[in-house]
């Protein structure tokens, strides 16, 4: 049996080692080496080397793939002295297939003794650890992508079917400004769907109605309020600087006039539509996938428009759909996965079948085959007489 130091030296003979002073060349002249932090969080976040991601040597295992899912990548790790990183690289190299691996010699000690820089990750407060430790474990969001989600402002259209889920996950989530705009009150037959209201806030704008769920959830996410019906007067002004936008709209005409005032802003819209038992959801992400219009370059029959009336909805469909849009929100912010631009997904609740459409920029359409500074006033939200649309529906 060796001594814990023999066994190390043991390991140390069998990988590799670089010394701080080989990394920091490699790191200046970008050669795309992945460096990869194995101490414990608090270390980390105490600060690491530039543009290190963190992989807990107690998670190496099970993470590694997805922070570094090629195995023929350079990889470089560190820890504190070098001791840590040595047995974390003899995994890697030996059970788990990488092909390219290095410890950093002496870790992030010698690399500080030499002076080289150390950047210092912005912190989440003990209690923001705790409220978002599930999310901290998965490292398609981890620490990074908490802190975008607390700096994301996140606009939803309307406090109702679908943007009541999306209110009360996306504040759960810590999305940290959440704006709302719905210039409606609390009615009773809201609440067979409508999850953010409740019975003894019947006859409250919903916009505050929302605020106060959003605040039992998470007092930390800020709600901006915006009790005004959306209109071509007023909807630049409230979408700018938003980051992304979900539409739970429930007519046509006010679609477009969003569709052409978010393709200039170049902001990216989650979008969903319910009737029955069937849900759609896709994202316009302007210039990147189509646009509404590509999509819908003339409004659906008026029989097909619920707007133009009461229409039925069975009350758990908003919740799926909301709660879909709420997971492209997320996905959008962090940077994770792949969203539904491009992609169109039809719910049919009744036959619990999800398809999925390829959907694809027009060349010709209108408003996103042409730069966002092109796009003037008059053509925003340029739409059939919807009086008349709606009068067809009889
Ligand atoms: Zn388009």
């Amino acid at each position: 049996m060796s001594s814990g130091a023999e066994f190390i030296r043991k390991i140390k003979e069998q990988i590799h080692e670089v010394d701080p002073t080989d990394v920091q060349v490699l790191q200046q002249n970008g050669n795309g080496a992945v460096l990869v932090d194995v101490r414990e969080q608090h270390e980390f976040e105490a600060g690491h080397l530039p543009g290190a991601v963190h992989v807990p040597r107690g998670h190496l295992e099970s993470r590694i793939e997805g922070t570094v899912s090629d195995r023929s990548k350079r990889v470089i790790l560190y820890c504190a002295s070098g001791q840590r990183s040595a047995l974390a690289a003899h995994t890697l190299q030996d059970l788990l297939g990488y092909q390219d691996v290095a410890s950093m010699r002496g870790g992030i000690t010698l690399w500080k003794d030499r002076g080289y820089d150390v950047e210092v990750p912005r912190a989440l407060t003990p209690e923001q650890r705790e409220r978002y430790s599930r999310h901290l474990l998965i490292p398609e969001i981890g620490l990074e992508g908490q802190l975008k989600l607390l700096d994301a402002k996140v606009l939803l259209l309307g406090a109702g079917g679908l943007g009541s889920p999306a209110a009360l996950y996306l504040a759960a989530a810590g999305v940290g400004t959440l704006g709302i705009v719905d210039n409606d009150v609390v009615d009773l037959s809201n609440l067979q769907r409508q999850v953010a209201h409740s019975n003894d806030r019947i006859g409250f704008p919903k916009v505050d109605s929302a605020e106060i769920s959003i605040h039992e959830i998470n007092p930390d996410v800020k709600v901006e309020k915006h009790p005004v019906r959306l209109g071509a007067e007023n909807i630049m002004e409230i979408i700018e600087g938003y980051d992304v936008i979900v539409d739970g709209l429930d007519n046509f005409p006010t679609r477009y006039l969003l569709n052409d005032a978010s393709v200039r802003l170049q902001i990216p819209v989650v979008s969903a539509s319910i009737l029955g038992f069937e849900g759609q959801l896709s994202v316009f992400h302007p210039y990147e996938g189509p646009c509404y219009r590509c999509l819908y370059p003339t409004p659906p029959p008026a029989e097909l428009a619920p707007s133009c009336g009461a229409a039925g909805v069975l009350g758990v469909l908003p919740g799926v759909m909301g709660l879909l849009q709420s997971v492209e929100v997320i996905k959008l912010v962090t940077g994770s996965g792949d969203t539904m631009a491009g992609r169109l997904l039809l719910y049919d609740a009744l036959g619990t079948t999800f398809t999925e459409l390829k959907v694809r920029r027009d060349p010709d359409c209108p408003i996103c085959s042409r730069d966002p500074g092109e796009i003037s006033d008059e053509e925003m939200g340029v739409f059939p007489d919807y009086e008349a649309f709606c009068a067809g529906a009889g």
